[in-house]
Parts: structure tokens; sequence; C-alpha cells
């Protein structure tokens, strides 16, 4: 069964690429946990490989369960074709790889999730590759920066974890410009409020560990982009460099989460911006990051770039990293774990968990607070989250005014 671009999301997020009638009327799409599969014939072995006739040949080129979730996600993001992976991280790295090589330069944005950053700084350098660091929320700093060699430009939108916003459209318009790349991390926000390539990005890349998945219980990563780009990553970047492949039950569940991914997000996003507003006014609170509150910096830019304002929220408190360590171990529902996207609401300190891959010189450099607490804003009824935040903060000391 086919459904097209015109059908809403979650009827693509359901239906996309399945029909029940091909597989004995089951509704739910077929495990296909095999690593082989067999050739007709030796010819129509040969013909596979050398891309002449359709089929699957080895899982880790590709695998029936796991081609339907590139399918249905590469129509989600608004893209030609997908790669699943086996982490988030295998994912970044799998498509850096397929298009860096010795002499060419990365630019990325300032503000990184943890391990890209430490993947970029400690990793890609040592091959050759010049990684400079801009700050992207300023499209003339990237203008100044870049240069023939640069092949890539790479930004999360919002960033983990300080929040910030890339304008995509006009990165990526400098970036088409001069010949390089545009990849976005969409993790944060998934393609339920934003769609990097319809703003003109080339490549959008995931942690489905987080809300694609949305339980809690798996470790995965995908990339979407043209035809030709992810046919680059599928066999150079994850068949012969990385092999970083998206195992096929971790593909249904991926699948399974799809189907709930865009009532998830809404409720994620609904319960966080009543947060959002109670921390704002909260007397122990120094400074809120939550794109959905007009106080916040890029709120124009969250507007016109997002279809509602994600389920992650960053703030830091008035009594700075000893009150940020008080209040958490204070709190009675809400989990002290790193991760995000799941229903359980998640808190942690980047400067000591995530981002503890940066040296505090690093961090102050790209905008983390040793002070910055982020909470991923679960799926609990909303006023429970809002009353274990409230108790935890309340005993705080209070700002003089
Ligand atoms: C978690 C995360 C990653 C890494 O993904 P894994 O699935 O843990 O490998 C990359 N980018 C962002 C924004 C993340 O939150």
């Amino acid at each position: 069964m086919s459904i097209d671009k015109t059908a809403g999301f979650s009827t693509r997020a359901i239906h996309h690429g399945y029909d029940p009638l091909d597989e004995h009327g089951a509704l739910t799409p077929p495990l296909h946990l095999t690593s082989t599969f067999a050739f007709e014939t030796a010819e129509d072995g040969g013909a596979r490989f050398a891309g002449e006739a359709p089929g699957h040949i080895y899982s880790r080129i590709s695998n029936p369960t796991v081609d339907l979730l590139e399918q249905r996600m590469a129509i989600l993001e608004g893209g030609e074709a997908a790669v699943a992976m086996a982490s988030g991280m295998g994912a970044i790295t799998s498509v850096l790889w397929s298009f860096l090589r010795a002499g060419d330069e990365i630019i990325t944005d300032k503000t990184l999730y943890g391990c890209t950053f430490s993947f970029f700084q400690h990793g890609l350098s040592r091959f050759g590759v010049a990684v400079t660091h801009v700050d992207l929320t300023n499209p003339l700093a990237l203008e100044t920066a870049i240069s023939d060699k640069t092949k890539i430009v790479y930004f999360e939108t919002p960033a983990n974890p300080n929040m910030r916003l890339v304008d995509i459209a006009a990165i990526s318009s400098i970036a088409r410009r001069r010949g390089a790349k545009t990849v976005v991390d969409n993790t944060y926000a998934t393609p339920v409020q934003t769609r990097p390539i319809e703003h003109g990005a080339d490549i959008v890349v995931h942690s489905a560990t987080k809300y694609l998945g949305g339980h809690g219980d798996l470790i995965a990563g995908i990339a979407v982009g043209t035809a030709e780009d992810m046919a680059e990553v599928r066999m150079v970047g994850v068949k012969d460099m990385t092999g970083a492949v998206m195992a096929p039950f971790n593909a249904m569940l991926v699948l399974r989460g799809l189907k709930t991914l865009e009532l998830r997000v809404e409720r994620h996003a609904q319960s966080a911006m009543m947060i959002a507003e109670m921390l704002d006014a909260h007397p122990s609170v120094a400074k809120v990051h939550y794109p959905g509150l007009a106080s916040f910096d890029q709120y124009d830019l969250a507007k016109r770039q997002m279809d509602g304002f994600g389920g992650m929220i960053a703030f830091e408190l008035v009594g700075g990293y000893t009150a940020g360590i008080a209040m958490m171990n204070r709190l009675n529902m809400i989990r002290r774990a790193v991760s995000l996207g799941d229903a359980e609401t998640l808190i942690q300190h980047p400067a000591s968990m995530t981002h503890s891959t940066y040296t505090p010189e690093e961090r102050a450099a790209h905008g983390i607070g040793e002070g910055l607490v982020r909470i991923s804003i679960g799926l609990e009824t909303p006023k429970d989250i809002l009353d274990d935040l409230h108790q935890a903060l309340g005993r705080n000391e209070r700002a003089v005014a």
C-alpha cells in the first residue's frame, strides 16, 4: 500500500510502505530475522551484486524490516531515501566518513551533543580533517569562515543541551553556494516539529534512541537524504567503514514508536510549555531556555522554523551548580538519567554528565554553563511533573530582589 506525501503525518507513519495483504493479512509487518538471502540462481546473485537486479543480499547492506523503517523515515522527513543505523553515533560517524577525506574541512556549530563533539574534535581531526567551530546562530559567521575546503556544515537545532536554534534555510543556502553539504541532527525536534530538508538541508541524522523509538528500550540511529547520498552512506560508510547497521528487531521497535510519534511529541510539547512557564516565573530559576517562551532569544526563528517547540527544557538556577545538584536530589518521581524523549521525565546535569567529554574551558567556550540543568519532559500526567519539580525547587534558596 502506497501512502503518498499528501497523507497526514501519522497516516504515513502508520501505513507507508506496507500492505498487510502482501503478508498473509498480517496487520503488523513481519520481523525478518535473517543475516543472508538466498538467490534464485547464481546469475541472479551476480546481478544483485552488480546492482542490476533488485533484492536483498546480506543484512549488513539491507534487510526488509529495516527497509520499511527507512522508507517511512524518508517520507516523514521529506527525503528520497534513508539508512538505518545501530545508534545515533553510528549514523553521524557513517555519514561523515562517507563524505570526508584527509585535507577536507568541516564547519560545525559551537554547541553539539557531547559524543559528536568528541568524534569531531578527537576522532575526525586525527585523520587529517580540519574541524572549525563557528557560531552558526549567526549566518554571517559562516559566510566568513567557509572555504573551498569546507565539505560539510554540521549542526543541531535545537542544540543539545542549551536549546540554541540555527536558521536552517540561511545556513544551507550559504553552504550550497560554496559546494558544501548541510547535515542537521534533528533528534530534538523530530520530523513532527522540524523538517530540515524542506528548509534546504541535504542530510538529516537522528538518534532514534530518543523520540523516534520513544520508549527508552533501544539504541538506534538513522540518516535521511537524497537517493544518491544515501547510496553512498549505505555502500561506503556503513557497509565498508563503520558496519554500524541496525538490527531488524530494533527496526521493528522503532517502527512501532513511529506510529505514536506525532501524538507523543504533541503531548511532550504541551507539558513542556506549561513547565517552562512555571520555571520562568520561579524565583529560584535564573534563566529558562525553551523555544516556546516569548522571552527566548530566538523566539521569532522558533515560530518560523518549528511546528511546536518540543519537550526539552534547559534552565539555570540562581544558586548555580550546587543548587542544581541539590534540587535534582530532592526529586521523587522524575528520574535522574541521561537520554531523552522517553515516556519518563528525565533530568540531568550536562557539565558532569553528557557534556563531560568537553573540558571546562571547552564548555565555557561553547556556551554550556556549569549550573545548567536539562530536563526531558515525559508523558506522565502534566500536573505530577510540575508538582515534583515545584517541590524540589521550592526549598531552594530564593533570589533576593
Ligand atoms: C543521543 C544523541 C546522539 C547520539 O545518539 P546515540 O543513539 O546515543 O548514539 C546524537 N545527537 C543527539 C542530539 C543526541 O541527543
